[in-house]
């Protein structure tokens, strides 16, 4: 198949692309570098079954060859990236959105929307399930990201239902691996970051929030499973082993043996205090969960990012 990727040459874009190319297909990468790195896709380039075009999706793009899958990733995705770049983030979620659905429409393809846990916003349900319509403040700094993927969510369900089109909807929960930005400001390349320093790590607020973190490979399975499978409504994809930010620092100092201390700063505007997907739908639907252990996975990571620093 030919398979499209907007925002290829980010962190989960990049890994989609590695894994479609393995299977067999031919994949074309658009992306316009915001918060993705050329890195991400150097060892792709010069492969005849891969293409790369560099721009911004949400502006109209044109093609001419045949396309069988889109997959809408583009957007900045880290609290500190889309509170940087607040009107780009609801400009790709929107525009970028409706660009991507009108090309799939053009040539037949199958859509899917990159969208996330974000979309309940700071649950009252828990764990969060996809019936759940969620708790946003519309007009709250993280209402940029949140709103903008609520809309792309509300914008693939009408290309769906109006014009029959076959549509996907992922809703991500935090992901982690190799190829995050040390400095997109996220907690695990934070703290990696810091422990790997010897810095202080960073707490927001008290600590007690909770996260639950699934490893990219993961991620990706429960990705490609969703666009073969035949559901046009939103599924959860992430680990439901949930911890305690505090928890979380901890395990990544004795995990890298580093002797860092922790350093409590403000939490940010609207953080959500809990999260932890159910993934009873991905499950019944997909034959999906998650296999990489949070201990196996961050041991992965550190490697990634220690070579990484070693290298600067
Ligand atoms: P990322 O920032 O590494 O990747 C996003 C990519 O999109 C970047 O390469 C960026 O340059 C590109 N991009 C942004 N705006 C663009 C535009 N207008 N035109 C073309 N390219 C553009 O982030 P990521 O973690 O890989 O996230 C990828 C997608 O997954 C995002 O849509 C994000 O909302 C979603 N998601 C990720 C997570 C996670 O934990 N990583 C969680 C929930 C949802
Ligand atoms: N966080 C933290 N220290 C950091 C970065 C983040 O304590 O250096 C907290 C943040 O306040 C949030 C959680 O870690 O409660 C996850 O933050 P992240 O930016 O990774 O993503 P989010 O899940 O909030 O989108």
């Amino acid at each position: 198949m030919n398979i499209l990727i907007s925002g290829g040459a980010g962190f989960v874009g990049s890994h989609l692309c590695d894994r479609y190319l393995a299977e067999g297909n031919r994949v074309l990468a658009v992306d316009n570098f915001i918060t993705g790195q050329k890195d991400n896709i150097e060892h792709l380039v010069g492969r005849t079954d891969f293409r790369f075009i560099e721009h911004d999706v949400s502006t109209p793009l044109f093609l001419d060859e045949k396309i069988d899958r889109i997959l809408h990733f583009a957007s900045p995705a880290s609290p500190v990236d889309y509170l940087l770049l607040p009107i780009q983030t609801l400009k790709v979620g929107s525009l970028g959105t409706h660009n991507m659905l009108g090309l799939a429409r053009a040539k037949g393809a199958r859509f899917l929307l990159a969208s996330t846990s974000e979309v309940y916003g700071d649950p009252e349900i828990h764990p969060q399930r996809e019936d759940y319509w969620g708790n946003v403040n519309p007009i709250g700094v993280r209402g940029v990201y949140d709103e903008a993927k609520r809309f792309a969510e509300a914008m693939v369900m009408a290309y769906h239902r109006h014009h029959g089109m076959e549509t996907r909807i992922v809703r991500i929960f935090n992901t982690y691996g190799d190829r995050m930005r040390l400095d997109d400001g996220r907690v695990l390349p934070n703290f990696m970051g810091q422990a790997l320093r010897g810095d202080p790590l960073t707490i927001y607020g008290d600590g007690k929030q909770t996260r639950s973190f699934c490893h990219v490979s993961d991620l990706v399975d429960g990705i490609v499973r969703l666009m073969e499978s035949d559901t046009p409504f939103p599924v959860n994809i992430g680990n439901p082993s949930e911890i305690t930010i505090l928890q979380f620092a901890e395990e990544i100092l004795e995990l890298s043996g580093s002797k860092s201390k922790l350093d409590f700063k403000p939490l940010p505007q609207d953080d959500p205090k809990i999260r932890q997907p159910d993934i009873t739908r991905a499950r019944q639907i997909l034959g999906w969960e998650p296999k990489v252990s949070r201990r196996d996975g961050l041991a992965r990571t550190l490697e990634h990012f220690r070579k990484r620093l070693a290298c600067v």
